[in-house]
């Protein structure tokens, strides 16, 4: 057998099957969802080597469950980093992660007005009823940014933003966190590891909703955090007990969309980038985000940081508020929901949905208008996403497909 290190998406697509153990009789090629709040200790020597560490094994799921280590490893093994802890949600694995990031240090949580309107409402809680120190800068503004970074105690960026797809310099913001001694954490959600490595670009910690690609087929809510270095018991510790554990099943389900995750991401990135050229001949638009293009405002950077342009990406209607709502009200195939990442296509207005809970100026301030709209492509055949886009576009009265 080749002894060569197999691919990446020979390992999504093999990932979490399990081969006859040594002696073992054979298993299951899927793995068993390890459904369980509780295990056996057995006996006392038995039950004192589990809870002291000398002896690899579970007490309550809250602790550690074997479906969510297998999870866990996979997504450690995606990013390239040393080792993963999975939660519940997005949310929590930004809390656990600002919560590590900014033990034993100083300075404030430094991060950026356009971070994903849910990691805001979080950082405005721990703000102003935990008095955590948070300080928001706009990340457009560089030398602000790097000042604000190189004072930080840890460092929380999302790269592309969501949902104007801004760029921000992994390694420019690593090296002056760093030279003052703040880790920086980076939302990857959006990116995903198929087309950004934040950890090549020296970030220390990575943290994603697996809602969205990493699972990929929206029935669940997850999130995940990824440590370059392997993760302290002060880590572990600060997991366990916030309490936004994972339960098996939902994991599990993560494990199995991630068999399909670099199919999947090669279809995502061609159709994003096919609708993102699209929408730039046509006249009803007024301006595409969308990191892929060749009049992107940052495409140096974008050459430097990222491998695709993935598949999320928002667009400004020429005719306002009233051309946005009537483009939503007309999608067929195009379903308008919230969420990202799922292998149908999505369309939402951020100013009602995701950044309803900025107040109006904030969301001035972070650049998002009310006519616009932000499309998550899905992997449908481009010509039917070409057709029921032209079709919501134009505005026929007759024209939307029956049954999309
Ligand atoms: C969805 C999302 C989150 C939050 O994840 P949940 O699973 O909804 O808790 C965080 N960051 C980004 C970029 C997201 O898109």
């Amino acid at each position: 057998m080749s002894t060569e290190p197999r691919r990446p998406a020979t390992r999504c697509a093999h990932g979490g099957a399990s081969r006859r153990g040594p002696g073992g009789a054979n298993e299951p090629f899927q793995r068993p969802i390890a459904q369980s709040t509780i295990f056996d200790l057995g006996t006392s020597a038995e039950a004192e080597a589990i809870f002291s560490g000398a002896h690899k094994g579970y007490a309550y799921s809250r602790f550690g469950n074997p479906s969510v280590e297998v999870l866990a490893a996979m997504i450690a093994d995606l990013e390239g980093g040393a080792e993963a802890l999975v939660t519940s949600s997005g949310n929590a694995a930004v809390l656990c992660a600002v919560t590590a990031g900014l033990a034993g240090r100083d300075g404030p949580l430094v991060t950026h007005h356009d971070v994903y309107g849910g990691s805001f409402e979080l950082l405005r809680i721990l703000s102003s009823i935990h008095r955590v120190p948070v300080e928001i800068v706009d990340s457009t503004n560089t030398e602000a940014w790097l000042d604000a970074v190189s004072r930080a105690g840890a460092v929380l960026l999302e790269t592309p933003s969501n949902p104007l797809m801004r760029l921000i310099d992994i390694a420019g913001t690593v090296a002056r966190a760093h030279a003052g001694g703040a880790p920086v954490i980076v939302d990857n959600t959006v990116a995903t590891p198929f087309n950004q490595r934040p950890f090549d670009f020296g970030a220390d910690w990575i943290v994603h909703s697996t809602s969205k690609y990493l699972n990929g087929h929206s029935d669940m809510i997850g999130g995940c955090l990824v440590r370059q270095e392997n993760l302290s018991a002060m880590h572990r510790t600060i997991h366990k007990n916030l309490g936004g554990t994972v339960n098996a099943l939902d994991a599990w389900l993560v494990q199995r969309g991630r068999r399909t995750f670099a199919l999947r991401m090669e279809a995502h990135n061609r159709n994003g980038q096919a609708v993102a050229e699209w929408l730039l001949r046509r006249p009803e638009v007024a301006r595409v985000h969308y990191p892929g293009l060749a009049t992107y405002p940052q495409a140096e950077l974008f050459r430097r940081q990222m491998k695709h342009g993935g598949a999320l990406l928002a667009f400004e209607l020429a005719g306002g508020e009233e051309a946005a709502c009537r483009f939503l009200d007309r999608v067929g195939l195009i379903l308008h929901a919230v969420s990202l990442g799922g292998m149908e296509s999505l369309a939402t207005r951020p100013a009602m949905s995701s950044h309803r809970g900025m107040t109006s100026e904030a969301r001035q301030r972070a650049g998002v208008s009310d006519s616009l709209i932000r499309l998550s492509v899905g992997v449908e055949a481009i010509e039917d996403l070409f057709a029921d886009l032209e079709q919501a576009l134009a505005g026929r009265p007759d024209a939307r497909p029956v049954g999309g």
